[in-house]
């Protein structure tokens, strides 16, 4: 392969290559810019909304804890034999005096052993029907603790259809059996005032769920939920239950779209605060930056690679149209065969090769004998179609690569064999020779034509000159002439030789 069609195709692999690297390396940084910026986005909207989720639960368990502290007054209270001994009138404001301190407070009760309400903090008021018979009395009863019970919400008719949460503590009688419980009404409307005002985007809310599954509250308020709403069987919840804190992306079973949940247990309270927010609003920026990001990276490797294959396509014309001239340049336009600026190359580059190799380099001198009569009789044109022919016959029989036929000059040829000895020399001009001289005239008015070979054969060492070999098969070929023409003679160290003399004509 020439060296500039080599470099043609390193250079066009090359362009290739790079561009097919610029796009993959483009590509990755786009995707990995965008996917960070994804993440990013994912924790913001985590951090801020557990944010929400700290500052409420923070809020929750504080008022709980009030109205604890008012429960375990009561309790105490209750439990003191002092306090027996006074008048209800002078009972009633010792009993409650914290009660009002309870933010949302629907009312603070004591029951007796068998759930009859003995005092209440809003007197006259009608509540806590039938106490004895509800779970959270029931566990007071059967369970010594001294934690709070937290009951499920329960819509009370006082006020009309409020919903409430029972907070309740267990009474000790003196000698540690079941005394009664004290209770205290917490009207759900607190939660809608904690959380109002709560900007959390379209189809965002903000539950309190109790740790048995019960939907507490949600704001805002939706037609997919509602309070008393048993969840537990929920995969979600169980998540909430299971990781305590955290944010996770799931699909909602209720609103039917991805949203980002971020939740937490409030402390030891049965209860968790959590944010859902829809992915959809969270990531809506991010989608449309990704968009144009996208689409422009997409526009720009698509330019590169149309511009490389443009370029490719250019040098690959190019490269084309340099592989013409060079032919052109390198071949006689009358006989086809290679001119002589390309035999002088060839010779030079093969006396060199053959100098290093040391193998045999043969020279080959054909003249075409009495073409000036020919052209005399027959005219120029036919002189150059004969001349034609001749070469076709050279070039038919000079058929390895690296040999070389060649239009020396006027009527006369040269050819180059590479790594062939005089033996096969002489036997290739003997073979043209005769070739030529059994030629059938493209004019079937002209006369047969004869060539003349002189060859000869060299075993070139460092130093040698690479002119002897011509001069040596010109002077074969002088010979040749000499003895008659229509004859090979060739020149080599053993003197000169005739292959076949022939009489002259
Ligand atoms: P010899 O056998 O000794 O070689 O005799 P010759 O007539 O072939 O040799 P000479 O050198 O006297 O004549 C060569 C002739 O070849 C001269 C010219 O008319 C003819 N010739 C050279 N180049 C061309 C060519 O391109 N076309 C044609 N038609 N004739 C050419
Ligand atoms: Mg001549
Ligand atoms: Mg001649």
């Amino acid at each position: 392969m020439p060296f500039s069609t080599r470099t043609h195709i390193i250079t066009r692999r090359r362009l290739v290559g790079a561009c097919a690297l610029s796009v993959v390396a483009i590509l990755s940084i786009v995707g990995y810019l965008l996917v960070r910026e994804y993440r990013n986005t994912e924790e913001d909207a985590a951090r801020s909304a557990l944010n929400i989720v700290q500052l409420i639960s923070r809020d929750i368990r504080n008022t709980l804890s009030i109205y604890d502290s008012a429960l375990i007054n009561l309790v105490n209270l209750v439990q003191s034999q002092a306090l027996a001994s006074l008048s209800p009138q002078t009972q009633q404001p010792l009993l409650f005096d914290r009660a009002s301190e309870a933010p949302s407070n629907a009312g603070f009760f004591v029951l007796d052993a068998e759930g009859k309400l003995i005092a209440s903090s809003r007197p006259g008021t009608p509540s806590l029907d039938n106490a004895s018979q509800q779970p959270w009395f029931k566990a007071h009863r059967t369970v010594q603790s001294d934690k709070i019970f937290i009951s499920r919400p329960v819509l009370t008719n006082q006020p009309a259809n409020d919903w409430t949460l029972l907070l309740s503590r267990r009474i000790s009688a003196p000698d540690g059996s079941f005394g009664g419980v004290v209770v205290a009404q917490m009207r759900m409307t607190y939660f809608q005032n904690l959380f109002r005002g709560l900007d959390l985007g379209p189809t965002g809310n903000i539950s309190l769920v109790s740790t048995d599954g019960i939907m507490l509250i949600q704001y805002p308020a939706t037609d997919k939920t509602f309070t008393g709403q048993d969840l537990s069987e929920r995969p979600i919840f169980l998540r909430f239950l299971n990781e305590r804190y955290g944010s996770f992306t799931a699909m909602s079973g209720l609103y039917h779209l991805e949203r980002l949940y971020n939740f937490a247990q409030i402390s030891d309270l049965p209860m968790v605060v959590v944010v859902a927010l829809s992915t959809e609003h969270i990531f809506s920026n991010w989608r449309h930056t990704a968009a144009l990001i996208g689409t422009a990276t997409l526009l720009l490797c698509l330019g590169m690679l149309w511009l490389t294959w443009m370029l490719t396509r250019e040098l690959r014309l190019r490269q084309q149209a340099e592989r013409e001239l060079a032919a052109l340049a390198a071949t006689d336009p009358l006989t086809g065969l290679a001119n002589r600026r390309m035999l002088d190359t060839t010779l030079d580059l093969e006396w060199r090769r053959a100098q290093r190799s040391g193998a045999p380099l043969s020279l080959m001198m054909i003249d075409v004998d009495h073409f000036k009569a020919f052209n005399d009789n027959y005219g120029h044109q036919a002189g150059d179609e004969a001349l034609r022919q001749v070469a076709q016959q050279i070039k038919t029989h000079v058929r390895r690569p690296a040999d070389l036929a060649a239009r020396y000059g006027g009527e006369e040829f040269a050819v180059v064999l590479t790594e062939t000895d005089a033996a096969g020399t002489r036997l290739l001009a003997e073979n043209i020779r005769a070739a030529v001289e059994q030629m059938e005239p493209a004019n079937p008015h002209t006369t047969r034509l004869t060539v003349s070979v002189g060859t000869c054969t060299r075993y070139a060492k460092p130093g040698d000159n690479q002119e002897e070999l011509l001069s040596t098969a010109d002077k074969a070929l002088y010979q040749a002439k000499k003895r008659g023409r229509n004859r090979v003679m060739d020149i080599n160290e053993t003197g000169l030789n005739a292959l076949k003399p022939k009489p002259a004509p």
